[in-house]
């Protein structure tokens, strides 16, 4: 029986283990990882100093998920190379079970161990294979590997710093989901399988100390020009476009990305616009150009990232030839892919191949939740239904499917409280591209000034309405009970 508590062999702190399916803890007081053995504890080594990432959650928090009791125990926080994330260790219902808990891309993910379940290995996983686990089958989205960067509070393993961890994400239909964890590769694995879940399916008490500043959390600082700007939607964005400089930042690291103008033109949607659609309520929180070659063509068209708490994002696309449409994320499992790559099934209906591509990121502008490049690419499929697409993008070891459907103009002008003859009726005056962007700098330097105004009408509103923790208005005091999800 390995010990409970012991003093840490790098400092001497006390070090006390909180559940039993803990095996290592990182001391508080040191950064040592701290093992505990039969015999007492073993030292292996200090881990680096904890990322500021935008967490929704910390160590030390309790809650309910679906009504189950949960308390955060401690975080691992992996990189691709591209940026911290972070994975929650947990203690379900008082310490009788554990599992991880992680957010990404607007979701929220929850897994627990599946022992004794045989899988194949890892260099035999490809993307949308399937993967029977139990009585359930999961397709691949990713295949990926990750660098242990840093850790905080209990683990239920023993991850070594740097040590490089190989894994595959699955979903099943009915958000079910699954990682395969193949740790450092050499033979062993672990598999945890759970759902996929909306925010206000889980409510949180915060009661771990926070690794963000509280000064200023309603507030993203540029790395660049040092301008504030407010945050969107809360802690979930990864990435910033700076509007005042046009920087691109990653927001936990405050490392420059890349060099942009600062606004190749006013989006048709104002970043900060809030809108309404189905009764549901959404915030305009990027923008983006993206293109591709089309048989020598440089093709090119706006997406604008639009976020709801509840239901996490959403994209409206305008495409200069066949206008706007609304895009939502399709869950890979639904689909048939038994007739790919001429067709897809889904929801009883036919999508026929109509283009592969290669589509770049050519600007963005405001915050996004992935590690967003300026410049980067992902292979696409479009697969079509009449004037319906269903869309399959891959980039480095990650698939993902989305479905759109054309929306009229009018319909986003309303939602949004824009002027049905505004600039985003206009098809035309997005094909120019940067074309046209020969307007005098009298011009630019007045889109400039209407932007910063946005975005400080936006960041006065924002701080009268919380305690400056987050801008959706999500956490309402520290320490008392707040639903993650609002209502
Ligand atoms: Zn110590
Ligand atoms: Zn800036």
């Amino acid at each position: 029986m390995a010990v409970n508590q012991g003093e840490c062999p790098g400092c001497g702190a006390p070090i006390q283990f909180g559940i039993g399916s803990s095996i290592a803890k990182v001391c508080e007081f040191c950064g040592s990882t701290v093992v505990r053995r039969d015999h007492g504890l073993q030292d292996l080594g200090k881990v680096a100093r904890i990322a500021n990432t935008p967490s929704l959650i910390a160590v030390g928090d309790e809650g309910t998920l679906g009504g189950r009791p949960f308390k955060v125990m401690g975080r691992v926080q992996l990189d691709h190379g591209q940026g911290p994330w972070d994975e929650y260790y947990v203690a379900f219902d008082y310490g009788q079970a554990w599992g991880w808990l992680a957010y990404a891309q607007g979701h929220w993910y929850v897994t627990q161990p599946y022992p004794g379940i045989a899988i194949p290995p890892y260099h035999m996983l490809r993307l949308e294979s399937d993967v029977v686990l139990g009585q359930a089958s999961y397709r691949v989205t990713e295949i990926k590997t990750g660098t242990v960067v840093s850790a905080e509070g209990e683990l239920p393993g023993v991850l070594r710093p740097q040590s490089q961890r190989y894994y595959a994400d699955l979903y099943a239909p009915q958000n079910g989901f699954a990682t395969l964890d193949y740790g450092e590769n050499t033979g062993s694995y672990e598999v945890f399988v759970g759902y996929i879940f909306d925010e206000p399916q889980m409510l949180v008490t915060q009661l771990g100390p926070r690794s963000i500043n509280k000064i200023k959390t309603d507030m993203i600082r540029c790395p660049n020009c040092g301008g504030d700007v407010p945050k969107l939607s809360g802690d979930r964005a990864l990435r910033l476009g700076c509007p005042y400089c046009g920087t691109v930042s990653d927001i936990a690291t405050q490392q420059i990305v890349a060099q942009q103008e600062a606004a190749m033109k006013m989006p048709d949607i104002p970043i900060g616009s809030h809108g309404t659609f189905e009764g549901v309520p959404y915030i305009c929180i990027a923008y983006l150009r993206r293109g591709a070659d089309f048989d020598g063509d440089y093709f090119s068209w706006e997406e604008y990232l639009i976020w709801s708490q509840g239901i996490g994002y959403r994209w409206l696309v305008k495409d200069p030839e066949s206008g706007w449409s609304w895009a939502m994320p399709v869950n890979l499992a639904d689909l048939d892919l038994a007739s790919m790559p001429s067709e897809v099934r889904w929801g009883g209906r036919s999508f026929r191949v109509r283009n592969r591509n290669s589509a770049r990121v050519d600007y963005v502008l405001g915050e996004v939740y992935w590690k967003c490049e300026v410049g980067e690419t992902t292979q696409t499929m479009d697969f079509v239904d009449g004037k319906d697409v269903l869309s399959r993008e891959e980039s480095s070891g990650e698939v993902k499917w989305s479905y759109s459907t054309p929306v009229a103009w009018p319909v986003i002008a309303q939602a949004f409280a824009l002027p049905v003859d505004g600039p985003g009726g206009q098809l035309a005056a997005a094909t120019s591209g940067s074309g046209s962007s020969s307007g005098s700098s009298t011009a630019w330097v007045l889109i400039v000034l209407v932007v910063v105004l946005i975005f400080c009408a936006i960041g006065a509103l924002d701080s009268d309405e919380d305690d400056g923790s987050s801008a959706g208005g999500t956490y309402r005091g520290g320490g008392g009970i707040i639903f993650v999800g609002g209502k």
